[in-house]
């Protein structure tokens, strides 16, 4: 089969590959499409996944759909279009047993599909059925390589204080910032604005137009334009860039005994933050990560209802024999690429 192999940094090379075997309690599935994920800009940037082994054939992917050629054992049809969830949670220790496999004690923030395995840039997957989630016709191929930023942003949504009519702000302008945003304005916000430095990206999200005002991350008056337009902060602040800078800007923002729901991962083990200033203000920090088991399935429902119209956010549709031109375009400064999805 084809497949999209990382030999090196940022080098892809679409070479033929062995179709992966099955096993018991696997399924095998041709895949359809798969969305690029920023996660893979890290490996790609590296040339190498989390497998404490190197791979052979090392494909990174994991926000792909496909159809059952083989279901196994495992009660799936042959011709059932699927996805699967990345997390390779344990199932078995506290955190999974209390619904919250997205702490699971196994997975460490990359024990998953596409880092520590092969993923989804290939033409077949084998994986763990029971990571295998069926797929309502209405969720097309391409909408289906959104779930995986959709359930970050749906998690983020939910495990914030957001309440009807409450003003909010978004830091950060990548997919999940924005499907924060049109999850938020779904949820209730009175106000929606985005805070940004790079002008370009918010082509879509003015395109969509969930976002009522847009603040420039760099400018000096920052704060005070944030505080003026929300008539003294907002309420709920979600930082989805994962930086010193950008949690500065969530402060700025924030309403006296508001919220910052922290999602972007740093770069770097520590950041500066304004301490007295959060404790002054009361402001409370949440950490978000993933989603849990059940959110994934009904991150899948958000689509299939049309309550988030997941192929708004999609910016290019390539094939899997232009893998490496869409990881190049991911980083140029001279695009503006917010989701591309691979077809196969
Ligand atoms: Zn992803
Ligand atoms: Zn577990």
């Amino acid at each position: 089969m084809k497949a999209g192999v990382l030999t090196g940094p940022q080098r892809i090379e679409i070479r033929r590959v062995p179709v992966p075997e099955m096993a018991p309690g696997m399924l095998k599935i041709r895949i359809s499409a798969c969305g690029v994920c920023g996660s893979d800009i890290h490996m790609w940037k590296a040339g190498k996944g989390w497998s404490p082994e190197p791979l052979d054939n090392f494909h990174m992917g994991h926000e792909f759909c496909g159809v059952v050629v083989d279901p196994g054992d495992s009660g799936f049809q042959i011709g059932d279009r699927v996805t699967f969830w990345a997390n390779l949670y344990c199932g078995k220790c506290d955190m999974c047993r209390a619904g919250k496999e997205h702490l699971c004690r196994d997975v460490h923030g990359t024990n998953y599909i596409g880092f520590v395995c092969n993923g989804g840039y290939a033409e077949y997957f084998v994986g763990k059925a029971g990571n295998a989630y069926k797929l309502p016709d209405t969720v097309s191929d391409v909408a289906a390589g959104l779930i995986d930023p959709l359930m970050v942003a749906y998690h983020a949504v939910r495990q914030s204080s957001l309440k009807l009519h409450d003003k909010v702000l978004v830091v950060g302008s990548g997919i999940i910032a924005q499907l924060i945003g049109g999850l938020a304005k779904k949820a209730g916000a009175s106000a929606l604005a985005m805070s940004r430095i790079d002008e370009r990206q918010t082509g879509k999200a003015r395109e969509i137009g969930d976002f009522d005002a847009y603040f420039d991350g760099n400018d000096p008056d920052r704060a005070a334009k944030m505080q003026e337009a929300s008539e003294g902060g907002f309420d709920v602040v979600f930082e989805a860039v994962g930086a010193g800078e950008s949690l500065a800007a969530c402060m700025d923002g924030v309403k006296p005994g508001g919220e910052i729901v922290m999602i972007g991962n740093s770069m770097t083990p520590t950041v500066p933050f304004e301490l007295n200033r959060a404790v002054l203000h009361e402001v409370r920090l949440t950490g978000s990560v993933s989603c849990t088991r059940k959110e994934f399935t009904e991150t899948i429902d958000l689509i299939a209802k049309g309550i988030i119209d997941a192929e708004k956010y999609v910016t290019g549709i390539l094939p899997l024999d232009q893998l490496q031109h869409a990881f190049e375009k991911q980083i140029s400064p001279a695009e503006s690429v917010l989701k591309t999805v691979i077809r196969l």
